[in-house]
């Protein structure tokens, strides 16, 4: 065995990295960050003594697949690893000055017999400030309010209600700019560094106790990004007929390869003209269980094809593409984070946006992302730069907000390579995963976009899914407005059915067994324990992307390996850009072309497509009255004074009822109907829910610091109702403030918006490659248009229209 090359030595951490030339003779497919292996066949080591305390960064490039770790010579602990597809490695790990490192690389496959390797050292400086984080509550009581709050440019959760959205203060600067704002808060976690170590001891004593998990790989712990890496490396090669492991087209703004498996039969065939089911986690670095979930479907996938009927099944129907990390520069920044105790110093762990930083103000534009002076707070939200009504609200144009959208749509290399991947294929169906809120959310993200046609379709799709994950099932809007999101741009732009899931009540990466077990299987205590959790979830999207009623099939015959496209370009509008100045510019023109293949396998072919009309252009739910709304109920406040009642569920204390009844048709036509208390003094605090003739809690205002609740309902069920007053808070020693009355109120319907439709253009190109045959094909959702023969040259530019 060669020993590695020294090529150089950086002593300083000023000075170049030191470069290196790792050789091995035999390639031997393993793990290369598990522990220190001896200098055999394909392992190659250098040893360095880290010079400062603080960063260190080990490269490597070429050809065929190395992988790479540091490790810490005196313990053997990894420090450092990366185990991508290729041999473009980035390890990223924190070390000590004097530290004796081992780098150690692997030559997992491929012809390479050595590769170019770089280390690096810097400084980090020490925290200058150990105030703690917390996550508070803050009251929103109205829209305006929320969006008054997202412009503050503090770091906001998902986790909202109608009344309050939870916030994390990064110290006393960023609650003083809530109190400038008058904002009122109650703290949720106090000090969130003390809490992500009440986890971290949870997660030790439950890997000390479990030697498995009931999840399909076993796992006991969170994963690290080269975990991710090599478990799609590995499941690629142990089942080559079902996993294809691949990179996306763009790596990262650090330069990472983002992988993917795409599991499928003949996984390697992706023209075979099936409907794909997207499955994606952590477009937000912090939101670990997003990508735990999205790696366990993938082992349910794999191991259940064969032995498990239905998932042969859908497996044999269907193509599956996991991504469980969109972000991983991101990702390993926050995921890294913890045991170094870089918590205060700049707040790593919760980091949420991606690595660029040419957005920056220049004195942090340089230095590697987990070193940068700016912290944390570089970076551009991926989750808000997407092109579906990018630059509005909900989204922040200042470089330092958690949810900066980026310099244009689709600035970022992240967000363009998922626009690559659903533009190229036929995603008829997605889930983006996050945390956290217990939410499945569908477009749109702003309410003035108005739900589209198929929101009963959209919504009833929802309830199957949340109906397994426990998660409330609503508009993404009604969480609170967000612009430039995954599912803005990719349903109105093609048609397939997106989701967001929000898993999870309260934390961005609790405990292991609550955040991953239990909310993955549907166990203990999660929102859909009993009913199957995100597991059941999955596979009940799974079974719609199998269901051509949920997407668009085109048929006809064509001779063996012609090659059918359907393709559109076009051009949507942005949102009226909101300038960091308060000005309004006009709408961008984005540019999107969408360029799906089937390579047919002779005879009789069916391409399962989205529907050939975007939903953006396809006009918009809505119903035209049919009578006039419903004439005010009043709500009389009934005798007697309800005791305190602070409990979690509050219909298990002390609370009023007062019935109401919503009409319905031939007397009445309910768009929106409003329920609403008041009483006189701010400092009290009641608390109002509307409850169906089920028991089922349908509305709800909840907030504090002011005088009124008010519960909207949508398009309102006829029927018997409660108003449930709860008295969450009277002033002490004040005399009692009870509230003084209240009503319903209705609206009507807005009616339906009607669009144009449109079709796809359908190219057969002959095996020589010219092009024998053009279509235009409208097809809508749940259609089957049929081509006939398809390349019969006499059908050039027929319109095939049902
Ligand atoms: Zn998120």
């Amino acid at each position: 065995m060669a020993a590695a090359a020294l090529i150089s030595v950086g002593s300083t951490a000023s000075a170049q990295p030191a470069r290196y030339v790792l050789q091995a003779r035999h390639a031997v497919p393993r793990n290369c960050f598990a522990a220190p292996l001896p200098r055999e066949r394909g392992v190659d080591t250098v040893t360095v003594t880290a010079p400062v305390t603080g960063l260190v960064r080990a490269t490597l490039a070429g050809d065929g697949d190395w992988d790479l770790a540091v490790f810490d010579v005196e313990t053997g602990k990894v420090v450092a690893a990366s185990a991508g597809l290729r041999s473009n490695e980035i390890a990223d790990g924190f070390v000590a000055e004097g530290q004796e490192l081992l780098i150690q690389g692997c030559r997992y496959g491929g012809q390479a017999r050595q590769v170019r390797a770089t280390v690096d050292f810097l400084p980090v400086d020490p925290a200058d400030t150990t105030e703690p984080v917390q996550v508070v509550r803050v009251n929103t009581p109205t829209r305006a309010d929320k969006n008054r709050l997202l412009e503050l440019g503090l770091d906001i959760t998902e986790h909202a209600t109608q009344t309050t959205v939870e916030v994390i203060l990064h110290g006393e600067d960023d609650a003083a700019r809530l109190r400038q704002a008058r904002f009122t808060w109650e703290v949720q976690i106090p000090d969130l560094a003390a809490r992500i170590a009440t986890n971290q001891a949870a997660d030790e004593r439950y890997q000390e106790r479990h030697t498995r998990s009931a999840l399909p790989s076993g796992r006991t712990s969170y994963r690290r990004l080269a975990d991710y890496e090599y478990e799609m490396k590995e499941l690629g090669r142990r089942f080559p007929h079902l996993v294809r492991p691949f990179v996306l087209s763009e790596r990262t703004v650090e330069g990472r390869d983002i992988t993917a498996i795409e599991i499928a039969l003949n996984p390697g065939n992706i023209h075979d003209g099936k409907p794909v089911f997207l499955n994606m986690g952590v477009h937000h670095a912090r939101e670990w269980p997003s990508a735990e979930h999205v790696m366990e479907w993938a082992y349910d996938l794999v191991y259940g094809y064969g032995s498990d009927p239905r998932t042969t099944r859908l497996v044999a129907e269907t193509r599956n593409i996991i991504v469980p990390v969109v972000n991983p520069d991101g990702f390993t920044i926050s995921r890294e984070a913890v045991p170094i105790g870089d918590f205060s110093t700049f707040d790593y762990e919760m980091k949420r946006k991606n690595c660029q930083a040419t957005d920056s103000p220049s004195q942090y534009q340089g230095g590697v992302c987990a070193d940068n002076p700016a912290g944390r707070l570089r970076g551009t939200d991926l989750n808000r730069n997407y092109a579906g009504f990018w630059g509005g609200p909900g989204a922040s144009p200042i470089w330092s907000s958690d949810i900066y959208r980026g310099s244009a749509p689709f600035s970022e290399p992240e967000t363009r390579a998922i626009r690559d991947l659903i533009s190229t294929r036929s995603v008829t169906n997605l889930i983006s995963n996050h945390t956290y809120g217990n939410l499945v959310l569908r477009p749109p993200g702003v309410m003035s976009v108005r739900p589209p046609v198929e929101e009963e379709l959209y919504e009833a799709l929802g309830a199957r899914l949340a109906s397994h994950n426990g998660y409330a099932n609503i508009p993404s809007w009604g969480l609170y407005d967000t612009t430039g999101s995954t599912e803005d741009w990719s349903f109105w732009n093609t048609g397939g059915l997106g989701f967001t899931f929000e898993i999870g009540p309260d934390q961005f990466h609790p405990p292991f067994e609550s955040g991953v077990v239990n909310e993955y299987l549907g166990l203990g205590d999660a929102a859909g324990a009993g009913q199957g959790g995100n597991r059941e979830a999955y596979f009940a999207m799974l079974e719609a992307t199998a269901d051509s009623s949920y997407h668009s099939v085109i048929t006809g015959q064509a001779p063996r390996d012609a090659v059918l496209t359907v393709s559109k370009t076009f051009q949507t509008p942005t949102s009226p850009v909101l300038n960091p100045d308060g000005t309004v510019g006009e709408p961008l023109l984005v540019t999107d072309e969408l360029r799906v293949s089937h390579r047919v396998s002779g005879g009789q072919f069916a391409f399962h497509v989205n529907p050939s009309t975007r939903p953006y252009v396809a006009g918009r739910y809505g119903r035209e009255p049919q009578a006039p709304p419903q004439r005010p109920i009043p709500l009389p406040n009934p005798d007697g004074q309800p005791a305190e009642n602070t409990l979690a569920n509050p219909l298990e204390g002390d609370y009023e009822a007062i019935p109401f009844t919503i009409a319905g048709l031939p007397e009445a036509d309910n768009g929106f109907a409003t329920i609403h208390i008041e009483w006189s003094n701010p400092e009290t605090d009641w608390d109002l829910y509307v409850v169906d003739a089920s028991g089922t809690v349908v509305g709800r205002s909840a907030s504090y610091g002011d005088t009124d609740e008010d519960a909207v309902l949508v398009d309102p069920v006829p029927g018997e109702y409660l108003a449930i007053v709860v008295n969450y808070d009277q002033v002490d020693g004040a005399p009692f403030d009870d509230w003084s009355g209240g009503e319903v109120t209705f609206s009507g319907p807005e009616p339906p918006l009607v669009g144009v439709r449109e079709a796809w253009m359908v190219t057969c190109q002959r095996r020589d490659g010219s092009i024998a045959a053009v279509h235009q094909v409208i097809v809508d959702r749940g259609q089957t248009v049929d081509l006939g023969n398809a390349c019969d040259a006499s059908r050039r530019m027929a319109v095939t229209e049902i």
